[in-house]
């Protein structure tokens, strides 16, 4: 009963990262909207943790907003490529790191009112030297951060991106190191 109905699907806009639409829906009252919507093929990021028990994550300019954004490693699902496949080769790619242990943490929408974008969030530990190779047009460098400073940059606005955010709290729930009043840990 909350569903809409697609009417009119008119394509706006396809990029190479993004495909943009315009779609007109009929609503649970009978009357028409229209919803513009961002097509995109999905991504994985990861939480990657040091041996000497540091997270790793990496600095890069985001043109969206003009800024340096300080975010966990993440990149962009190429076609046919399962998510957990991704995860390794985007850490190896930007911070020069080979996960043993990747786990899934969870998977989530990163805009569900105009996008369907889904991120997919893993754990990366026991960290081996690999090879930094990352985009011709992206440059990342990556930097241990400790996890007190981690939730510091997340509470003082250094860190502002949405899924490195959920990934940091989601990790340090994983490593039993979140405590909630009552939940037994
Ligand atoms: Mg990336």
């Amino acid at each position: 009963m909350y569903s809409e109905k697609t009417v009119r699907t008119e394509s706006v806009y396809e990029g190479s990262i993004i495909h943009v639409e315009k779609l007109t829906v009929e609503l649970p009252n009978g009357k028409t909207a229209t919803r513009d919507i961002v097509r995109h093929k999905g991504a994985s990021a990861v939480v990657p943790v040091t041996p000497e028990g540091d997270f790793l994550l990496v600095r890069q300019y985001r043109k969206p907003n003009e800024m340096v954004s300080i975010e966990i490693p993440a990149g962009k699902l190429d076609a046919g490529e399962d998510p957990e496949s991704c995860a390794i080769r985007e850490l190896e790619e930007e911070t020069g790191f080979r996960a043993a242990t990747l786990e899934k943490l969870f998977s989530m929408q990163s805009t569900p009112g105009f996008s369907d974008e889904i991120i997919h969030v893993f754990l990366a530990t026991n960290l081996l030297p690999g090879n930094p190779d990352p985009d011709e047009d992206e440059f990342v460098s990556a930097f241990p951060v400790p996890f007190p400073e981690a939730l510091s940059m997340i509470r003082d606005g250094r860190i502002t991106d949405g899924k490195s955010i959920a990934g940091l709290y989601a990790a340090l729930d994983r490593m039993g190191l979140l405590k909630l009043a009552g939940s037994g840990r």
